[in-house]
């Protein structure tokens, strides 16, 4: 599943789009779209691993899910995978196997723009107060919880426990102050360091943990096991990550 990062890298691929008028609009997403000719794509946004095309009166919210995918002026995938295709005077745009939902703009303003690790507005505060109300959560579920971390993924959660030490199955309630910030701090830090590997392409090549199965400060085994209410799958040093 797209992480935080990389759908805010689709929107800078898709940015060249705004201030453009769509010229049609097809696909089996199931939605009106009679309405998209003539409009003009006013704004993108992102929040976490949603993206919003906004036009005058409405949006359209799609999320690429676990198996998503678009492209631009070129259709990639067969025409049953195709969710929605917008042609601009500038060019078309493709999502396939992804959700493509229409929203209201009054939808946008009840969003809680302080829960994107990767936005301006993001407030570790209030990711703190979050966390302080959930003492029996397991540390790798609160990661992947969308309403405190949106954006933060599988991988995101595995390579942020290992930086800060903290065996995934710890309890919130049992972690250091010091070790709560680190947490908070780090989901947001590991976030943009993903962004900007994924721009250059060396990603994967940094992956400390993530699908790893030698840690790579103590050269033992790494555990890899589905935990938590989540049940996603994590890769863990038992030497160098302390279970609170
Ligand atoms: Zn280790």
């Amino acid at each position: 599943m797209p992480e935080g990062p990389s759908i805010l890298l689709l929107k800078e691929n898709l940015m060249n789009f705004v201030c453009h008028q769509v010229t049609s609009a097809s696909g089996n997403a199931k939605f009106d779209k009679d309405w998209l000719p003539e409009e003009v794509l006013v704004d993108i946004k992102t929040f976490g691993k949603q993206l919003y095309l906004l036009f005058e009166k409405v949006a359209i919210r799609i999320h690429l899910l676990m198996f998503g995918s678009y492209s631009v002026n070129e259709q990639t995938k067969p025409e049953k995978s195709l969710r929605l295709r917008i042609d601009f005077d500038a060019g078309s745009l493709f999502f396939y196997t992804c959700s493509a939902k229409l929203v209201d703009k009054s939808f946008l303003e009840k969003i809680d723009w302080e829960a994107d690790v990767m936005s301006e507005a993001w407030n570790p505060k209030k990711a703190k107060k979050k966390l302080r109300s959930l003492p029996l959560a397991m540390v790798c579920d609160v990661l992947l919880d969308q309403n405190i971390f949106s954006g933060v993924g599988n991988i995101i959660k595995n390579e942020v426990l290992f930086r800060i030490a903290v065996h995934p199955e710890s309890l919130i309630g049992n972690l250091p102050t010091k070790k709560v910030d680190e947490l908070i701090a780090e989901a947001r830090q590991y976030s943009f360091d993903f962004l900007n590997w994924k721009r250059d392409y060396v990603l994967k090549k940094h992956w400390l943990v993530h699908t790893k199965s030698t840690c790579p400060k103590c050269g033992e085994k790494l555990i890899r096991k589905h935990l938590g209410k989540t049940n996603r799958r994590c890769f863990y040093c038992l030497q160098d990550q302390k279970l609170y």
